[in-house]
């Protein structure tokens, strides 16, 4: 059906692809509740890492008391993390209608609210921010989960990407996200055999359009994972991505695969705790333990940190 829609922006100055349109269009098409949270899902162990690693992240990065700025937050799933960090302001965007109203929803429900919380709609990768948020804030903190991928579409949209998010952030503030590492990918995509273009196992596939270019913008992948993604995605080529932030004033400080943030946060008491809270780990063997597949598939992603220096 997104064939049918008006390629035009609501404000209607400038025209959206179809891939961002098929982005949206997926994300809007999400239930509230994914069966992935509900514990019936082939992800539930990938799902509960993920948000540990994301909970790292945050712990390490958050400023008690500061304000957060999240780019394509979707549901508003790092609520709870934030407000456990104790921050005072939570600012969240995202392209999809449907999600906004989802995390909405799950701001009223939530317990305890101590701090300042607002959610609106726009795309972040075409519009600047004060098409929005028309007050200027300086935010401690840029965060950008599963969502930056998006925009390195094209030139252009990375680029209105990255001035949203420097432009939004205070001298020696941090900007923090998690992305597919395309590092890992494309070995893997220059190990298959010569006619093949797809990989994975039973929980996710990626499976590339051809494998003769490498370009640094709308390297364009299907990226399918089991009860959760189903659409085109990007890769980050990171050195290009770390030039690009340079301009931007953004000094890489941090950089880890999810299976090395494992292996250096897991032994810190309060990360080690985590891991059972969050049922990463389950105290009880019959509750079952993160599979292959599902290691391998978290293998995928990298965390990282940068620095507002200029
Ligand atoms: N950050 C959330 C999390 O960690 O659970 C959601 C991650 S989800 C994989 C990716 C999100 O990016 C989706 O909610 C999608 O709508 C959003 N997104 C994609 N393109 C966007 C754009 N141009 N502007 C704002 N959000 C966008």
């Amino acid at each position: 059906t997104h064939s049918k829609r008006q390629k035009v922006s609501p404000s209607g100055y400038r025209p959206i692809n179809d891939d961002t349109i098929l982005v949206q269009d997926h994300y809007n098409s999400r239930p509230k509740v994914d069966i992935s949270k509900r514990g019936e899902s082939r992800i539930i162990f990938m799902r509960n890492f993920n948000n540990w690693v994301k909970s790292v992240l945050i712990g390490r990065h958050a400023v008690r008391g500061g304000t957060v700025l999240d780019l394509g937050c979707g549901k508003g799933g790092d609520l709870l993390k934030w407000k456990k960090a104790g921050i005072a302001t939570y600012i969240g965007l995202d392209i999809a209608e449907v999600a906004i109203r989802h995390a909405k929803e799950r701001w009223r429900d939530m317990k305890g609210r101590k701090f300042v919380v607002e959610f609106n709609t726009l795309d972040c990768f075409s519009f600047p921010l004060s098409t929005k948020i028309p007050r200027t804030i300086d935010f401690d903190v840029v965060s950008m989960q599963f969502s930056l991928h998006y925009a390195f579409e094209s030139e252009s949209r990375a680029r209105m990407a990255l001035r949203n998010i420097s432009s939004n952030l205070k001298q020696g503030g941090k900007f923090i996200g998690t992305i597919p590492d395309a590092n890992w990918i494309v070995k893997r995509l220059k190990a298959l055999p010569e006619d093949e273009l797809a990989f994975g196992n039973e929980i996710y596939s990626i499976r590339f359009e051809q494998k003769e270019t490498f370009p640094t913008f709308g390297h364009k992948y299907w990226f399918w994972l089991a009860d959760a993604v189903d659409c085109p995605e990007y890769l980050v080529h990171f050195r290009k991505f770390e030039r690009l932030a340079a301009e931007y004033g953004l000094e890489l400080k941090y950089k880890k695969r999810f299976h090395d943030v494992y292996d250096e946060a897991k032994d810190e008491q309060m990360f080690r705790e985590l891991l059972y809270v969050m049922k990463v780990i389950r105290e009880n063997p019959a509750d079952g333990e993160m599979s292959e597949a599902e290691w391998e598939a978290a293998g995928l992603y990298i965390a990282f940190a940068f620095e507002k220096v200029r």
